[in-house]
């Protein structure tokens, strides 16, 4: 394969958050220290190298930054400061924006600016949404009055109504993601030799179990079972909104003042949203741990939208429990403007990205693994008879 040498790739990464890239000199301390590196994925010196050199195509193609996990080990031993683990980081950044076809992350994380236009321009949408369309939403409360008296959710925003956009919502955001991640696995796969279909297939559990525990993250070696477990918290938890408001809406919207069972898992997924969400912020105010030295300005965003979408919801509860009708609509609307913007801007073009990206990417590194075994174990060719043996 002939490479391409773009001299301009490590003043590109610094848009992104690498602006260290030019200080490594490629001694590979960072590699001995980190436990998740191996013979088949050597790394993240490997990786700097590229950047160093401005090998485009080989930073596309390759999965490394998604096999970090950000722990920080190998920053602590890096004897000219590149901070090796936000170089990784950065290059995850990067490698999101590549991948994305819309040229939306790539805006998003090079302006900060640009960011919050898009949050702010689907806030509008979901306001306009509920106060412009006819028979919907604050329109609909003139012609009831009675819904200005008490609590009537099923009147201000029909059930039927409200899936109906959650399903639309949730298809368009996994098509475009999904579409993200078919040109990772392009990217990836492009030069490498095809691995045999059993490769694949074997290799599925690693995604599976990567997907739901990303359980690998346990095997750094400072502090990782801590963060490991509030991520693996605040995962089940946003699963369990997601199952609730997309799957079982139905009960879960309470049209009045009344309880369902349903708020039970809700609370308790509530409950460790906001927990884990305020103890990743006071995290990253301390620095105390490498993972939280050098957050982005979108780091910071998420973890704050994660956070005002679940204290939105529990006002929200509340001012339908007491009974207050146009608080309760208030808050409605309110908390769909926080939490639609942040899953249409973070989930297809943002950090939620890494929730696909990250287990395909164990996911190719396990099938190229087995490939490569497959390939050794395969019996050599056989070698051509010399004419005179014949
Ligand atoms: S990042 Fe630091 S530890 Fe890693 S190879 Fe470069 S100089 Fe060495
Ligand atoms: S941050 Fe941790 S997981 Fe990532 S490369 Fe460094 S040592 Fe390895």
């Amino acid at each position: 394969m002939s490479l391409r040498v773009d001299p301009a790739l490590a003043n590109e990464l610094k848009e992104f958050g690498g602006g260290t890239v030019s200080r490594c000199f490629n001694c590979g301390n960072c590699t001995a220290a980190c436990q998740l590196t191996n013979q088949d994925a050597v790394f993240p010196r490997r990786y700097i190298r590229y950047i160093q050199l401005g090998l485009r195509e080989k930073m596309l193609g390759s999965v490394d930054p998604w096999l970090c996990f950000y722990c920080g080990d190998c920053s602590e031993t890096c004897p000219r400061e590149a901070d090796p683990g936000n170089l990784m980081m950065a290059s995850r950044r990067w490698l999101i924006a590549a991948y994305d076809w819309t040229g939306l992350s790539r805006l998003m994380y090079r302006s900060v600016r640009w960011e919050l236009v898009l949050l702010f321009a689907v806030a509008a949408a979901v306001l306009a949404w509920f106060s412009l369309t006819p028979g919907f939403g604050f329109r609909l409360l003139a012609a009831h009055p009675e819904a200005r008296q008490t609590v009537m959710l099923q009147c201000f925003a029909p059930k039927d109504v409200i899936h109906q956009a959650d399903v639309a919502l949730a298809s368009v955001l996994a098509a475009l993601l999904l579409s993200n991640a078919a040109r990772m696995l392009y990217y990836a796969r492009k030069h490498c030799q095809p691995a045999p279909a059993s490769a694949w297939l074997a290799a599925l559990g690693e995604f599976v179990i990567q997907g739901l525990t990303q359980k690998r993250w346990r095997q750094c070696a400072s502090g990782a079972s801590r963060h490991w477990l509030r991520h693996l918290l605040l995962v089940f938890a946003y699963g369990t909104m997601f199952l609730l408001v997309v799957v079982f809406l139905k009960w879960f919207q309470v049209e009045d003042a009344s309880f369902h069972w349903t708020s039970l898992p809700g609370y308790a997924a509530t409950l460790v949203l906001l927990a884990a969400t305020l103890s990743i912020m006071a995290d990253r105010r301390r620095k105390r741990d490498p993972i939280h030295r050098h957050s982005d300005v979108s780091d910071w965003l998420f973890v704050i939208l994660l956070f005002l979408t679940s204290l939105s919801g529990i006002l929200l509860h509340a001012a339908r429990i007491l009974d207050l009708p146009m608080p309760a609509y208030a808050l409605y609307v309110v908390h769909l403007m926080i939490a639609v913007p942040m899953l249409v801007v973070e989930v297809p073009f943002g950090k939620w990205s890494h929730l696909l990206y990250r287990p395909l990417a164990l996911y190719l590194a396990e099938v190229e693994r087995r490939a490569q075994r497959a390939r050794a174990a395969a019996p050599a060719p056989l070698a051509p008879q010399p004419a005179w043996g014949r």
